[in-house]
């Protein structure tokens, strides 16, 4: 006797068709999860799976999700323990980790995450060897450079998130203060995301107009309108989130989602994400520091170079002796 199914169903293919546009995110805590509910309703994976050591937590998350396919354009929504669900992923997003307590440094959490990476990335290499791998666990910088060294990758296909969210913040903050749309405020925040990340005053403009040449003290103490403070700001934000709700995930969520939506549809956009620069700005050690990058279906193709005062070059400088500084003690 036929089923339901087969009266209603004349079937034509044997094999279920084959994703071409995967993302797995690894790690289903708050930033995981703002990730994924971002990637979703950009409409860019036409399959999602999930990744997370709690398997009831994951399961929970994964069924929350397939209950809004009916809203959503990905097909496909899959989790398991099991890399083996991550089997062909195009882009894999990685958010597993210890996260911040309050009041603590993203640096103190080195060595916990990279025990945790040492468990992850071999099995995201196993499964989807030609995967893009996109870092956004902290410390993102020196956890890129330790997803680079684990999985053998080229330096194209390993990112670190990196100051992708400081920039955003900067630029939010500096519509607020201009009464102009983000999408129009232009400024490039570089280097080691957090407390030690560059802005680059120089760059910054509005449809072209350097502000910097309108008011030649920006970003220095002597600036009457203090926009150093729009800095200060950027870099406290992330301390005073996580103060006032325990974690930060929406805008980290939404801009990991603009990352991919690049890389999926090779946009060739430039971002500010995290890519080895030993050889640029001075620095001859494997140090992964964000500087505006072309991101493409192939990862990073090439670095926007940019003109750099001399201490903001330092800065950066002094940023990727203090990453080596960690990087040389690391265990892998
Ligand atoms: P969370 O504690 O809510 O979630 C972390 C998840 O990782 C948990 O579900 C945990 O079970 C999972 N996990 C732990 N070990 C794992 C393993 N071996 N395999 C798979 N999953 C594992 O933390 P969160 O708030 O989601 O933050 C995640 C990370 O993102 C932290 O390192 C945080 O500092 C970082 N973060 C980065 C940025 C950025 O801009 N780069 C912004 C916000 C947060």
């Amino acid at each position: 006797m036929a089923s339901t199914k087969e009266k209603l169903i004349h079937n034509l293919v044997s094999d279920p068709p084959s994703s071409h546009s995967k993302v797995t995110i690894v790690g289903v805590g708050a930033v995981g999860m703002a990730c994924a509910i971002s990637v979703l309703q950009k409409e860019m994976a036409d399959e999602l799976a999930l990744v997370d050591v709690i398997e009831d937590k994951l399961k929970g998350e994964m069924m929350d999700l397939q209950h809004g396919s009916l809203f959503l354009k990905t097909p496909k929504i899959v989790s398991s323990k099991d890399y083996s669900v991550t089997a062909n992923s195009k882009l894999v997003v990685i958010t597993a980790g210890a996260r911040q307590q309050e009041g603590e440094s993203r640096l103190n959490l080195v060595q916990r995450n990279v025990n945790i990476f040492k468990f992850i990335i071999p099995n995201i290499v196993k499964y989807s060897p030609n995967a893009i791998l996109l870092v956004v666990s902290n410390p993102v910088d020196i956890l890129t450079y330790v997803a680079w060294k684990i999985s053998g990758f080229p330096k194209n296909r390993v990112i670190g998130s990196g100051c992708n969210l400081d920039s955003a913040r900067f630029r939010y903050l500096m519509s607020e203060k201009l009464g102009i749309s983000s999408l129009s405020c232009h400024g490039w925040v570089i280097g080691e995301h957090g407390d030690s990340s560059v802005p680059v005053w120089s760059g910054v403009n509005v449809a072209g107009v350097s502000l910097k040449t309108l008011n030649p003290d920006m970003g220095s103490d002597s600036d009457k309108e203090n926009w150093k403070e729009v800095h200060k700001q950027v870099v406290d934000s992330a301390y005073e989130v996580i103060k006032l709700k325990g974690y930060t995930s929406w805008a980290i969520g939404l801009s990991v989602a603009d990352l991919g939506e690049t890389i999926l549809k090779n946009l060739r956009r430039v971002h500010p994400i995290s890519t080895m620069i030993k050889g640029m700005y001075g620095v001859n050690d494997e140090v992964f520091l964000s500087v505006p990058s072309v991101l493409s279906n192939q990862g990073i193709t090439d670095v926007i170079t940019m003109t750099l005062k001399k201490d903001e070059e330092d800065r950066l400088k002094k940023s990727a002796d203090t990453l080596w500084g960690i990087q040389k003690e690391l265990q892998f």
